[in-house]
Formats: C-alpha cells, structure tokens, sequence
C-alpha cells in the first residue's frame, strides 16, 4: 500500500501545501482521504483523477472538504462527457453540505457525480477495508483505517485527545496523525487537535509501527513540531510534507 501526501497543511491551505489530502493506493485501486482546499490541484499532480475507486470525508470543516466541489465540476463537465458516479463517504449531511459550498440547489446535488454514503463501522472499497470511528472534534468527525495487501494505516481526521482513536489504531503499520498544535501555546482548547507531544502519545499507546505528523499549521515552526514529537517519541517520525511518497 502506497500513501502520497496530497496537503497537509492544518486547518488553510499554506505556501507549501493545500490542506488535507492524502492519496491511498494499492493493486491499481486509489482511495481519496479528504479533500481540503487548494488539494484538487495537487491531486492531479500526482493520479489521474478518473482512477479515484472512492473519497473519504473525515469530517466537513472547509479544509477537509471543499475541493469536493472542484472535483464535482471536473467530474461532470469534462469534454469526454460525466464521469461515472463514485462513492464518497462522509459525515451525515455530506450531500447537502456540499451542494451549498457550491451554491447548488439542494434537489440538483451532486448525486450524478458522487454515491454519498454516511460512514459504517466498516467498508469494502475494491481491495481496501476501510474502518472508520468517531473522534474527539467540535463536529461530526471520524478517524479513518485503511488496510490492504496486510498492510495498514490509520488517518486520525481533526481530533483532541482520542482514546477511540488509540483503539483504531491498534498495532498499525502507520499512524497518520494531526499535530496541530505544540504544548508552549498558551490557552490549548480542549477537544479540538493534538499538541506534537500528544500525538506522539497516542501513537506509543497504539504500537503503532512508525508515526507521521500532519494537518501542520503554517504560522507554527516545524522544528520546533519535529523536536517536540521526538522528545517523545523514538521511534520512526517524519512530518509530512506536500508530495512525500511512502510505502506503508
Ligand atoms: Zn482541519
Ligand atoms: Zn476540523
């Protein structure tokens, strides 16, 4: 299974990466976990996107979303004629939701482009077994699994501290964690994101196999991210950058 970092920047698109996106491939089949603002680009970058078996939506805050809009257009309107319909699983209202962010009416949604599904506990994408449980954010939000080919990963989504998200993660190959945060901030809101140190805790508890830290906001230093998670952490870490591959 082989993961590209499509955006990883938290919570707006930075400089040097859209938002969230990442790219889970494996035998020829290509999963889509979000699609934050500015990562439709990106993603052409690095797949052709009539390849994508399916999208999954962590949850519907703008930099997780958006650029489902952009790829409604590209499915719909491109010369060769509509793309068939693909899956797009997401919190309740996913549909609605995104109809709005594209000034649709709510009765001529995107339903000839995308299959919205609300989560299950489990799922079968072609060969990927998608797991999904909610985590700890002020909306509707869910952390994702991904296994294929006896590999596996885990999405954390935007979430505070999470013991659901542990128990996802249960001896994962690769904890994709958010690190939106670093503990020398004053005033840390509660069940919003994880500090650098948090995550790398949460990645110790689940034995996860390597951890790699994203949804990194601009204005905070990554140095000083990195050194925080390795004080906590030993073992293998990177921090995501826009287009790292890794084979899982
Ligand atoms: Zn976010
Ligand atoms: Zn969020």
């Amino acid at each position: 299974m082989r993961l590209t970092i499509v955006g990883c920047a938290g919570s707006f698109p930075g400089p040097d990466s859209p938002a969230s996106c990442y790219l889970v491939e494996h035998d020829g089949h290509r999963v889509v976990l979000d699609l934050g603002n500015g990562a439709f680009g990106a993603l052409q970058r690095v797949t052709d996107v009539l390849d994508v078996d399916a999208v999954v939506l962590s949850h519907l805050h703008a930099d997780h979303c958006l650029d489902l809009t952009s790829y409604y257009v590209w499915r719909r309107y491109r010369p060769e004629g509509p793309a068939h319909a693909i899956p797009v699983l997401g919190p309740t209202g996913t549909a609605d939701r995104m109809a709005r962010a594209y000034d649709l009416p709510l009765e001529d949604n995107m339903h000839g482009e995308f299959v919205f599904r609300d989560h299950l506990p489990v799922t079968e994408i072609g060969p990927f077994r998608i797991t999904t449980t909610r985590v700890n954010h002020p909306v509707e939000t869910y952390a994702t699994r991904v296994e294929a080919g006896g590999r596996s990963l885990v999405f954390s989504g935007d979430t505070g501290e999470s013991d659901a998200l542990v128990e996802l993660s249960h001896g994962v190959d690769l904890a994709l964690y958010e690190a939106s945060f670093i503990s020398r901030y004053e005033n840390l809101p509660l069940n919003l994101h994880l500090t650098a140190t948090q995550a790398a805790e949460h990645a110790i508890r689940a034995e996860a196999g390597r951890l790699v830290l994203t949804h990194l906001v601009p204005w905070t230093s990554r140095e000083e991210t990195q050194a925080e998670a390795s004080a906590a952490y030993d073992g293998d870490l990177v921090l995501a950058t826009q287009g790292l591959v890794i084979d899982v």
